[in-house]
């Protein structure tokens, strides 16, 4: 029996292959959350340089490979021992190995919230192309949502490709006919433009970025035009009542802006994997 006869013959041995392979993402997914705005950050002030005819500065390679993970604190290289998902940060108790200065908790979280995830698609939509293109669509978003949470950014070098990616997956029809897809992509889009600039103009401020936009067009080309209205009322929901409690309870400042991209990447999540259900009920009681 082949590995794939084996993953098709034994649906809790695929389930526990994605979630181990997933840990392992959920991994990298940190350093891609970790360096991407960094990467950014560094191209543009290169351009910015470069536009004011000024010599760029030869800064050390910096990408999502090189250099290899050190601790902040003492600048100690990172072992692949040291490395394993979740289990190292357990056994290490959560301090560096050399310094003891603590490593924030959110990697291993990371990395259990991927694993878990796609674990959950694995099982319920078994070894199909669906289960691949539905582990992408949610690896993408676990990044986007802390990228924005630290950042207050959504890099288009993720949700660009991720809306091409939809409609190329959709061209099988995997989630959605081509034509929903398109569509979907469309008035996620201009849903939330016409948002921002109602927005803009009723208060002269910005309620959120062009980023957003472009996130809510991903989602609908991966999910079709019928879940916007889903994925909008979801996280609108979910944002205010999160916003609320902040300014409440964390004496959150009113005018300090709160990322939406967590919120929608959140509802599209929901959507992903209860949207029909949802939609369904929707209809009925309105
Ligand atoms: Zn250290």
């Amino acid at each position: 029996m082949t590995l794939l006869q084996s993953f098709q013959a034994y649906p809790a041995l695929f389930v526990t292959a994605v979630t181990v392979l997933s840990l392992a993402i959920g991994s990298f997914l940190n350093v891609v959350i970790h360096r991407l705005p960094k990467m950014l950050e560094r191209q543009w002030r290169d351009e910015l340089a470069e536009l004011n005819g000024q010599e760029t500065a030869t800064a050390p390679r910096y990408n999502l490979m090189l250099p290899r993970s050190q601790c902040p604190g003492c600048g100690h290289q990172i072992s692949a021992l040291e490395n394993v998902p979740v289990v190292s940060y357990l056994a290490l108790r959560g301090k560096c190995a050399a310094c003891k200065t603590r490593i924030s908790p959110r990697y291993p979280l990371v990395e259990a919230l991927t694993g878990a995830l796609s674990g959950f698609i694995a099982w319920r939509y078994g070894f199909s192309w669906h289960t691949l293109a539905a582990l992408v669509f949610v690896w993408a978003m676990i990044a986007l949502a802390f990228i924005d949470l630290d950042t207050f950014y959504l890099p288009d070098d993720i949700t660009l490709p991720l809306v091409w990616a939809g409609l190329l997956v959709n061209m099988g029809g995997v989630f959605v006919d081509l034509q929903s897809a398109v569509i979907g992509a469309i008035a996620g889009y201009l849903a939330l433009w016409a948002v921002f600039w109602s927005y803009k103009l009723a208060t002269g401020k910005d309620g959120m970025g062009y980023g957003d936009f472009k996130l809510l067009a991903a989602i609908g080309a991966w999910l079709g035009w019928k879940m916007l209205p889903v994925v909008i009322l979801l996280s609108s929901f979910v944002g205010a009542i999160v916003g609320v409690s902040l300014i409440v309870f964390a004496r959150h400042g009113r005018n300090v802006p709160i990322p939406f991209g967590p919120y929608l990447v959140l509802a599209g999540l929901i959507a992903l994997f209860w949207g029909e259900p949802l939609l369904q009920y929707y209809l009925k009681n309105l």
